[in-house]
């Protein structure tokens, strides 16, 4: 049976990670969201865990959501379970068009789900691919596809921060699939919110994660008719 949904009147407050390798674009994709700014020469802004925005949606009441961004410790390409602690859902970011930071999607998620769970479940992640104004692509489509599958992300998408193309879609997504697990209503309810990313499947397995490709981009840009992804 569905659960009932929270009170209109619940105050909801989501803290949202933003994880992935350095120079993919996670400060100014927090920055564009919350403040709707993009400077090419955005530096971190030292001593802020998080910004916060607060959501309107529907009849469901206002949403407050964190996105913490991780600030310049993307080396280790690990996090303290402190940082992740409290956590109901996470953006995996990377490079369209820098091959490493997509090969690196494997030790971020993996890091995650090891170290935190979200009412005793795996946290709902996006995998966003920034950077689609540039034409370049070092992944393709069916490797994304393949890489959500294998990882249990809840779907992709490719951003553009800079020309503001698919970053609040990317956090609604998101922010989706974590109000159907908080009310469990949603999903239940079969309602379309949480089903807006439809990952087509595909019974082939096989990494995604090539060594050989590892720093270098080995795609050509995609045909003409593919390019708006
Ligand atoms: P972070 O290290 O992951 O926080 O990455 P930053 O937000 O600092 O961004 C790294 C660089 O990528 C900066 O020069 C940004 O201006 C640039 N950048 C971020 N998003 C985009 C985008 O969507 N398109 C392009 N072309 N550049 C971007
Ligand atoms: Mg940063």
């Amino acid at each position: 049976m569905a659960k009932k949904a929270l009170p209109a009147s619940t105050e909801r407050v989501y803290k949202i990670l933003v994880i992935g390798d350095g120079l993919v674009g996670k400060t100014s994709f927090v920055e564009r969201y919350v403040n709707n700014r993009f400077i090419a020469t955005y530096k971190a802004t030292l001593g802020v865990d998080f910004s916060q925005k607060k959501l309107q949606r529907g009849d469901e009441g206002v949403l407050k959501l964190q996105l913490w961004d991780i600030m310049g410790q993307e080396e280790a390409r690990t996090m303290t379970r402190v940082y992740y602690r409290g956590a109901a859902g996470c953006l995996v970011m990377f490079d369209l068009t820098q091959r490493q930071s997509f090969v690196s999607v494997k030790k971020w998620k993996e890091d995650l789900d090891s170290k935190v769970r979200w009412k005793d479940k795996k946290l709902p992640t996006l995998l966003v691919g920034n950077k689609s104004d540039v034409v370049h692509r070092c992944v393709t489509k069916a490797e994304l596809e393949e890489c959500c599958k294998e990882l249990d992300f809840i779907g992709w998408i490719s951003t553009s921060v800079k020309d503001n193309r698919n970053v609040a879609e990317a956090v609604s997504q998101l922010v989706d699939h974590v109000m159907a697990m908080d009310t469990g209503y949603e999903e239940e309810e079969e309602s379309s919110q949480g089903q807006v990313l439809e990952i087509t499947s595909s019974n082939k397995r096989k990494s995604f994660s090539d060594s050989s490709k590892v720093g270098s981009c080995c795609f050509r840009s995609p045909v003409p008719s593919e390019q708006n992804w």
